[in-house]
């Protein structure tokens, strides 16, 4: 595989960008080698700079649902584009983009738009701050919300994968109001809020969290949850931006129905654009200015062309069902497949799946936490990985990712993806 440009890009890219990527996660680090720059996208295939093409399961991880460079998402932003691309002032889209989330997802009776998942989840704990008066919130260990200071602590995703869970440049002011807590473990949050009573502004978790690697909840956990936070006056704020519009058109919160107080919503939503969302009960998003005291604010929030993105994805998934029994089938026959592989060569590694996501952990034991996750073998994962790329397959680049299917996947490319990963497989084996 020539990977010349590649190479020559990422060396000039170091001199003039930190570790000369955009964000960390799209370096190789956790795997070695060389980032490949992409060129462009089509449907199930990414091509590099060298022309060589790739099926790939991140799918810009996780807005690219429908596949890349879907022409109705295209023509739309082509269409908006010729009407200007900012205007500092509101417009109809927006209106439509709200009443649309809010008729899809569960929990939301008023939404914010911003530029990011990170500016949702922030925004959010500030929402939940000013609303109860309190200062403290419960985060889960190994779960991502994006890189405000108060979630870099324990984080998952990059974070993890750098091994810099807790970065540096977080206060200890700032860190004291972040507790944390084991996911799927009910006794925990107990112990928290009876240390902490009268004091937890919000707890905020991925209910599916992908970003120590795919794990699920326990049966009762989330309504677990609710009960509790119900009991403490706590806002329970499920952090979506991965699972919204992708587990179901309601996300999470519809597939498992638990409703939150608060949701943080991104990727999907931008329909490939940057765009966040957050969103809950009315009483809550009245705190947000100007309705409210709560300041949160963007000069490009609502962009015109990320809504006309956006509106196209959600008003297609919204109206095609479909789409989300064809993305589980193909979760399903995918993962099938490699387990059949593994298991005809005596492997017994464990596969996380719900929908269209899933991580293949290279240890046999169950993957239910970060303490869990943390037991997968990492340089096994590296060395497959590159035997994947190797084969024309793209995956997410670190052991603690989940892997997001489009509905560009065919049988046939299923079909593909598991004859590499059977080669693969046999290949890293061999070679130990
Ligand atoms: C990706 C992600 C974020 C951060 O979103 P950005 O758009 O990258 O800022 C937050 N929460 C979860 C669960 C995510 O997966």
């Amino acid at each position: 595989m020539n990977i010349s440009e590649s190479k020559r890009l990422f060396n000039e890219a170091q001199n003039f960008i930190p570790g000369g990527v955009n964000s960390p996660v799209r370096a190789f680090k956790a795997v070695g080698g060389n980032p490949l720059f992409i060129k462009k996208a089509n449907g199930a295939y990414l091509y590099d700079e060298d022309g060589n093409q790739y099926i790939e399961l991140i799918n810009s991880w996780g807005p690219m649902i429908l596949g890349h460079n879907h022409p109705m998402i295209r023509e739309a932003v082509i269409k908006a584009m010729e009407e200007g691309t900012s205007f500092g002032a509101p417009t109809a889209k927006e209106v439509e983009i709200a009443e649309l989330i809010v008729s899809m997802v569960p929990s939301v009776e008023k939404v914010r738009m911003v530029n990011s998942g990170t500016e949702a989840t922030m925004s959010a704990i500030r929402v939940a701050r000013g609303y109860t008066g309190r200062d403290k919130f419960i985060k889960m260990e190994g779960h991502y919300h994006g890189h405000g200071d108060s979630f870099l602590i324990a984080a998952g995703s990059g974070a993890m994968t750098m091994g810099d869970p807790d970065s540096p440049g977080v206060t200890k002011g700032t860190a004291k109001d972040t507790l944390l807590a084991p996911y799927n473990n009910l006794e925990a949050i107990e112990k928290l809020v009876e240390a902490n009573r009268g004091e937890i502004a919000a707890l905020i978790l991925e209910p599916v969290p992908g970003n120590m690697g795919l794990c699920l909840p326990n049966e009762g956990y989330l309504q677990g949850l609710r009960d509790i936070c119900t009991r403490e006056g706590i806002v329970l704020i499920f952090d979506e931006v991965m699972t919204g519009f992708r587990l179901a058109k309601g996300g999470a919160q519809e597939l498992f129905g638990v409703t939150p107080d608060m949701t943080t919503l991104g990727k999907i939503i931008g329909g490939g654009m940057p765009v966040g969302a957050y969103g809950g009960k009315k009483e809550i998003m009245e705190f947000v200015s100007p309705s409210g005291p709560v300041y949160q604010a963007g000069t490009l929030s609502g962009n015109p062309i990320a809504m006309a993105a956006g509106l196209t994805m959600l008003n297609h998934l919204n109206s095609h069902p479909e789409v989300y029994t064809r993305l589980n089938e193909i979760g399903q026959k995918l993962t099938d497949g490699i387990g059949k592989v593994n298991q005809e060569l005596g492997l017994d590694y464990t596969i996380n799946l719900l929908g269209s996501m899933y991580s293949l952990f290279f240890t046999n034991e169950e993957i239910h936490d970060f303490e869990t996750a943390k037991k997968a073998n990492t340089g096994m994962f590296g060395k497959y990985f590159q035997a994947m790329l190797h084969r024309g397959v793209y995956l997410a680049p670190s052991q603690f990712e989940s892997l997001f299917l489009s509905t560009a996947l065919t049988d046939e490319l299923i079909e593909t993806i598991v004859t590499a990963h059977k080669s693969s497989i046999q290949e890293i084996h061999k070679n130990q």
